[in-house]
């Protein structure tokens, strides 16, 4: 099973693009639902998060409380190890876990969106690495336009990711999303015909 690997910038379409692979029948590995999932109420990296950075970061209702979690764990090198140490290795037994049970159903090609695909050297385990590209202003424009997110925050957000530069330097192939939404489905339909991550 060829795993392919789908990327991009905060805002670039990945979702959109990892959409359109779903409609032709390809299943879908989403890297950003598997890490809400391991946090879920009940599940174990919940307690051991609290226990590192106190127990009101769970609601009574016995979910994260994410927005705490964050101002508590990413304020420096030390706590955000520490929540690392936590959520990643659950987060990548789950991943593996959802590989395997599309390897076993005889799955040719499974997408696995990744916004830090390249950020995390993961590039390098995949088969095949699609970038989604589109220019930086643009994005923001989205995000503020679409995605209700303010400006500053949307701006910061892609300066702590990796360079756009460095992540097309990463691609197998590149999918434009410059331009309306219509023009993605050609490409997708393109690279599917054209399935080089079979070759
Ligand atoms: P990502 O998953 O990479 O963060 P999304 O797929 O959620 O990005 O796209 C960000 C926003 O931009 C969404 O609201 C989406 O509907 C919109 N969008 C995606 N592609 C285009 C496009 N070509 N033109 C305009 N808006 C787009």
């Amino acid at each position: 099973m060829k795993i392919i690997g789908l990327t991009g910038g905060i805002g670039s379409g990945k979702s959109t693009v990892a959409q359109l692979f779903v409609d032709e029948g390809f299943p879908l590995v989403d890297a950003d639902k598997v890490a809400r999932e391991i946090v879920e109420p009940g599940q174990p990296a919940l307690q051991e998060l609290a226990d590192v950075f106190g127990a009101d970061i769970i609601t009574a209702t016995g979910e994260l409380d994410r927005q705490l979690l964050a101002q508590r764990a990413f304020v420096d090198k030390e706590h955000t190890e520490q929540i690392n140490a936590i959520t990643h290795p659950k987060i990548q037994a789950r991943t593996q876990e959802l590989f395997d049970g599309y390897r076993e159903q005889g799955v040719e090609a499974v997408i696995y969106d990744m916004p830090l695909l390249v950020d995390n050297g993961l590039d390098r385990a995949m088969d095949w690495v699609i970038v989604v590209d589109v220019s930086p202003e643009e994005r923001v424009r989205r995000l503020v336009e679409y995605r209700g997110m303010d400006e500053e925050d949307a701006r910061r957000r892609m300066k702590s990711q990796i360079p756009d530069g460095l992540r097309l330097a990463s691609a197998d192939s590149v999918i434009d999303n410059n331009a309306a939404e219509e023009n993605l489905k050609p490409q997708v339909d393109q690279l599917i015909s054209d399935a080089p991550w079979l070759a």
